[in-house]
């Protein structure tokens, strides 16, 4: 959806795609994308990049670990390691919506696991990403009304996996009412 408006009972939605929609109630639930849609205080994208490795033969590494404060986490997958993290190298432009990867995270994530996590131990990558978070200076949901009918359960603070499903109903039961 590229934009709404709201106008007395109902809602309009616009898609560049597939043109316009109405609605009686909008819920909003696009995180870190948000202000794409509705000017927030205090949300701001959060770009975080990850790889993977090939299977490892003979892997000793297993569990789930931070790094550097939490800014890098990397776990084993079977015989494979993910890694993630390195926004404190560039928060300037990590401060994205867009999906894509950077030599500068990429190449220090591959540096970290050269030198710390799995030193003298040959690897490749098998792929590489990267996702978006909705992030502010509270670490706490922004679940609220945004319009008329219209309401938004954002800003999940990178913890969604674990809030995401309380968050949902906070928002379905504030839109229900
Ligand atoms: C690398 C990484 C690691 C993470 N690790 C953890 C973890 O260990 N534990 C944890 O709890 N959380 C973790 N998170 C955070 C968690 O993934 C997010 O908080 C969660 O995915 C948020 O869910 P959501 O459905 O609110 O938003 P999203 O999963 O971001 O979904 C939003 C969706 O909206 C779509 N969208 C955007 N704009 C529009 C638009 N205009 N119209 C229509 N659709 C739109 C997007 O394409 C996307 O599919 C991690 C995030 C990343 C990036």
């Amino acid at each position: 959806m590229e934009s709404f408006t709201s106008k007395k009972d109902t809602i309009l939605m616009n898609f560049d795609d597939f043109g316009e929609f109405s609605t009686k109630k909008l819920i909003i639930a696009t995180n870190g994308f948000a202000n794409d849609l509705f000017p927030t205080n205090d949300m701001k994208p959060a770009r975080a990049q990850v790889l993977i490795t090939k299977p490892i033969h003979n892997l000793k590494l297993k569990g789930t670990f931070h790094l550097d404060r939490g800014y890098y986490y990397f776990r084993n997958i079977d015989n494979r390691i993910l890694l993630g993290g390195g926004r404190n190298l560039a928060f300037e432009t990590e401060t994205t919506t867009l999906l894509e990867t950077t030599p500068l995270i990429q190449s220090r994530l591959e540096d970290l696991l050269k030198t710390t996590i799995i030193p003298n131990t040959p690897f490749e990558i098998e792929h590489r990403w990267s996702g978006i978070m909705g992030v502010g200076l509270q670490k706490k949901p922004i679940v609220t009304q945004v319009d008329e009918n219209v309401f938004c359960g954002v800003r999940l603070g990178g913890m969604g996996v674990a809030i995401g499903s309380s968050v949902g109903n906070e928002l379905a039961t504030l839109a229900s009412s």
